[in-house]
């Protein structure tokens, strides 16, 4: 459910029609629905009502301090993969001993930071981070709670690039090996074992796969406790999938049962990591019609918001729904939705039936929220889009559109180059 609707031929965010913001913002612009976000959010906290658990958002789904803020009062915490991500969340008011933090790659100071931060735990991917880890705790008088982000060989039937659980993948660590691991952190003296996690994916639209890791880590924490390493937190990822088109992903509330289910008289404590399920269709990316260009084969609508704003079709050919802020009543044709980018990819819809649009005329690219602004670049030096937060009939900028000087803040010209270019 979400707070997108037409009021007569108005596509309204909650109470406010999309074109005034788009009129006093400008475009390319997020407009993401404080009441969808909040709904979201108690639902899938809501439906793991019946046992102990702790809601990690994932970040990098979606990481404007305001939506972290939101989250944090709601009593979330954090998923993060990167020191930016744990700057961005405790920025936002979330307390540390609410953040777990997974990733193959974490440097030192990203692992120094995490530590004085005194995270909840640090969900590690190999032998050689975990080693990284307990070296640093030492030299710095701290004990890192830890899990092992275990690989468990499940086919979560999404896409490739998206599939995390695989034994072919570079996440987590193989489970055969994951005994040794253990039994190593166990006598690594600054090092306290406390979780056992696993992410197999994202956008997954069944159950089973998630069931399917799930038992696996339910064997290798009784097999732990054989040894006399006991876990507390059982950390399942996160995943969900959302419908974009006519996926049919299961409700919150189905895939809560499911796993309570199997570990409803085990006295662990639960962590999920959701992302897109939260804010994927608490969102939409509006852009304005620039040119209508007809080619002997074809018909572009090109709009101002390019892959630098929104890169999932073009990266995994995503589909997006996309809708005339204003609705009207001419005729239907097949049209590509195209950007302002360099490159043949840059594309947000192919050989899609939309009615003829004129120049001018707002479009709102539906499900934007999540894997939208957080995965923005300034390719084709494009400042970053704005982003907005409607609450009822007031609105919120949360993130200012970007200036040219922002483009090149940093960058410097030395002088061996001043004095050739003359200046
Ligand atoms: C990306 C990610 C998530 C969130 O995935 P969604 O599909 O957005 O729910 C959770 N955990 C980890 C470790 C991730 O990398």
């Amino acid at each position: 459910m979400h707070h997108f609707h037409y009021q007569g031929d108005e596509l309204c965010c909650e109470n406010i029609p999309l074109r005034k913001i788009a009129g006093q913002v400008g475009t390319p612009c997020y407009v993401y629905s404080c009441a969808t976000l909040k709904h979201h959010f108690a639902v899938f906290d809501g439906a793991f009502h019946g046992m102990p658990h702790l809601i990690c958002y994932s970040v990098k789904a979606n990481g404007n301090i305001a939506i972290l803020g939101l989250f944090a009062a709601l009593g979330g915490g954090a998923d993060i993969v990167s020191g930016g991500e744990l700057f961005r969340a405790r920025r936002a008011g979330i307390s540390a001993d609410r953040i777990v933090y997974s990733g193959v790659g974490k440097t030192q100071a990203e692992i120094d930071y995490a530590l004085r931060e005194n995270i909840l735990m640090f969900n590690i991917e190999s032998t050689q981070e975990l080693e990284a880890i307990s070296r640093r705790a030492a030299v710095l008088g701290l004990k890192a709670r830890i899990a092992l982000r275990v690989n468990p060989d499940v086919d979560p039937k999404t896409h490739p690039y998206i599939s995390t659980g695989l034994k072919k993948n570079k996440f987590g660590i193989d489970i055969e090996q994951a005994i040794q691991a253990y039994e190593h952190a166990r006598d690594l003296k600054s090092i306290e074992v406390v979780g056992i996690d696993c992410h197999i994916g994202s956008q997954l639209t069944e159950i089973s796969p998630f069931i399917e890791a799930l038992e696996r880590l339910k064997l290798l924490a009784s097999r732990l406790e054989q040894m006399g390493i006991r876990i507390q937190y059982v950390d399942l990822g996160g995943g969900l999938g959302i419908p974009y088109r006519e996926e049919e992903p299961p409700h919150p509330r189905e895939y809560a049962k499911a796993i309570i289910e199997r570990l409803k008289d085990l006295p662990f404590k639960l962590i999920l990591e959701p992302g897109r399920v939260i804010v994927g269709n608490a969102g939409l990316l509006l852009t304005e019609v620039l040119y209508i260009k007809k080619t002997p084969s074809k018909e572009f609508i090109i709009v101002d918001a390019g892959m630098n704003d929104l890169v999932r079709p073009s990266l995994y050919g995503s589909y997006h729904e996309i809708e005339p802020v204003l609705k009207n009543q001419r005729e239907p044709r097949v049209v590509d939705v195209v950007g302002p980018i360099c490159e043949s990819s840059d594309f947000i819809a192919r050989d899609r039936s939309l009615p003829m649009m004129q120049q001018g005329e707002i479009l709102a690219v539906m499900s934007a929220g999540a894997y939208g602004f957080s995965m923005a670049s300034n390719y084709n030096s494009r400042n970053r889009a704005a982003e907005v937060l409607v609450d009822g009939d007031r609105f919120h900028v949360i993130r200012k559109r970007e200036s040219w000087e922002d483009l090149i803040r940093g960058e410097t010209m030395p002088e061996f180059i001043k004095g050739a270019a003359g200046q």
